[in-house]
Formats: structure tokens, sequence, C-alpha cells
């Protein structure tokens, strides 16, 4: 069966980002904070699932957002025609890592262009099967699915943000999507419980069939009515600048998906590792460049890298 496509909504933008330790520039010089780096969940989210399937990208730009950028999500087949160029500037975030890389305080978040942004998607992109509602105001994320013809499969991706500020339409979306994929932190103050377990049973009965718990450095977990999936990450020697790299978990897991046509859970227990690989490539630079040009066999090697890190030889 041939490979189906995805659409992916979310935000295109700046980031400001400032690393405990320095890194090393495209140019050789060490530095601690790196201003303009293109960023956001829908850039991310896409230039990953493009490694595997035809990717249509809804979201919007200011006049300042490179037009060599979108060229170059043109070059990897994604679709551009539902990003939408406002006139205003684009959406700016400001990112402080700790020392420990894993965790980050957002210093500044400028909606600009994004405070007015009512998602309209081209006529031919309404039968989408495959869907990523990445972290954008849940009211934006309903009218996505409004626009959508009954699609295959949806993922949702939301933030602490919008579950404190926006709990009722948070609530209305969670019963109409089939995958949430959010951390631990995010799942704690969703369910209102410590113990990770219970906190995803809470979840699942609010309406995802399914959730994917992400734990940075140390994996991530599955649940669903079938039970648990446990997946490593990677032991990478080189880790730079985590931004993105759950939206590239997102954008491979659904690329996978999108690849396979199935959604069992075998299937999912596949996409797992498929989006920890593709996430594995986003941490190793600042920016997109980790996954810029990322190919399906890149991931392919670093999926057969985590099948032997959990082998368990029977007894
Ligand atoms: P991640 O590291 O996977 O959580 O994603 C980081 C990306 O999300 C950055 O490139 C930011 O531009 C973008 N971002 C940060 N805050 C927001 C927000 N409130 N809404 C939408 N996108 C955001």
């Amino acid at each position: 069966m041939s490979t189906k496509s995805i659409l992916i909504v979310g935000s295109m933008a700046f980031d400001d980002l400032e690393f405990p330790i320095p890194v090393t520039t495209r140019t050789g010089e060490p530095r601690t904070i790196f201003e303009d780096v293109i960023g956001g969940s829908a850039t991310y989210a896409s230039l990953s699932a493009s490694a595997f399937a035809p990717v249509r990208v809804v979201a919007v730009v200011g006049r300042d957002f490179p037009e060599a950028t979108l060229e170059a999500m043109r070059a990897r087949g994604i679709d551009t025609l539902g990003i939408e160029r406002a006139d205003g500037l684009s959406f700016r975030w400001r990112g402080r890592y700790h020392e420990d890389l894993a965790g980050r305080t957002s210093l500044e978040t400028q909606l600009n262009v994004f405070q007015d942004f009512r998602p309209r998607l081209p006529a031919d992109y309404g039968t989408t099967p495959l869907v990523l509602l990445g972290n954008i105001h849940p009211g934006l994320q309903l009218e996505v699915l409004e626009q959508l013809e009954q699609p295959e499969f949806c993922v949702a991706d939301t933030m602490n943000f919008w579950i404190t500020g926006e709990e009722t339409l948070l609530a209305k979306l969670l019963r109409r999507i089939d995958l949430l994929v959010i951390n631990d932190e995010e799942a704690r103050l969703l369910s209102g419980i410590h113990n990770i377990a219970r906190a995803a049973k809470d979840i699942l009965a609010r309406g995802p069939k399914r959730l994917v718990i992400k734990r940075g450095e140390y994996g991530s977990i599955y649940f669903d009515d079938e039970g648990v999936f446990a997946a490593p990450a990677l032991l990478l020697e080189q880790v730079v600048d985590p931004t993105g790299a759950g939206d590239s978990f997102a954008g491979g897991l659904l690329g996978y998906l999108a690849e396979r046509g199935r959604y069992d859970h075998q299937s999912m227990r596949l996409a797992l590792v498929h989006g920890t690989a593709t996430a594995s490539f986003a941490v190793e630079h600042v920016g997109t460049d980790g996954v810029a040009s990322l190919s399906r066999a890149d991931v392919a090697a670093r999926v057969a890298r985590i099948r032997t890190l959990n082998q368990i030889a029977a007894e």
C-alpha cells in the first residue's frame, strides 16, 4: 500500500536560544546565545515527517520569515500552500536551558502574527488521512479539525500553558483525537495525579484512545487498552539543543504510521521507536539543522541501534 499523507498544523517561528555551555557555531566560534534561529512546532514536525511521507503544513509566518526556509521545505516535498504570509512579525520564542539541558525556562513568547491567526485549509487538504495538531491554542486545533473530513488518525500535542489556561477547550479536543503526546510533567498537570501509571489511566478516560508520555533523555511510554510499551532514548554523545525534540518525535511517529497505514498496538510500538530515532537527530544540532536533510535511511539506522539497546535473551 502507498504511503499516506499528513497534515501538520503548528507554529513557525524565530527562536532565541540560551545554552548553559558554549556550542560551536557553523563558522567555528563557541557561543551560548543563538538568536533568530528558525524553529516552531510545525517546522520541526514537518521536516521530520517528510523523511517518511508527503506532508502539508498549515501555519502563519510574518513578512520577516525567510523565503529560503519555505523553499527548502518544498525541496523536501513539503506542500507549503497552507502557510499564510501575514503582514507583521513572525512568532518569536526565547528559551533558556538549565545546566542539565533537561529543563528550560521560557523567557519570552511573542505571538505576533499568531495573535489573529485563523487556520484556513486549502480545499484539497480536507481529506488528508493523518493529522498532527502541533502545540498551539486548543481552539485553533479544534478549528483545524472542523475543516477536515473525519481523518483516519489524529495526534495532538499540548503544553502546560493550555492545560491550565484552556481547560474546557482542551477537554473537547481530547474527545476528538486518537493519540495525545505530552511529557511527564504535562501528564501530571493534566490529570492532577503524580503517579505516571495512574495519570495515564486518568487521561485515557478523558477521550484519547492512545497516549504517549515523553520522558526526555529517558525515552517515552505508550499506553492503550492493549497495554504499555516503553521505548528507551538513544544514548547520544552529543546533545546540543533539545528544542524541537518533541515535535520531531511526533513528526517521525506519524510519518512512520503514514508509511505503514495501520494503527494497531504493534504498529504503535514501532511508531514510537521511529519517533525516538527521528528526535535523536534534532537534538544533535542547534535549531532545525539536525532534521533539515534527514533521510528515511538515517532514521532506519538509528532504529536498528535502539533495537539492540533493550534486547533481552530468553532464559
Ligand atoms: P519542543 O522543544 O518540541 O517543545 O518545541 C519547541 C518549539 O516550539 C520552538 O521552536 C518554539 O518556537 C515553539 N514554541 C514555544 N512555545 C510555543 C507556544 N506557546 N506555541 C507554539 N509554539 C511554541
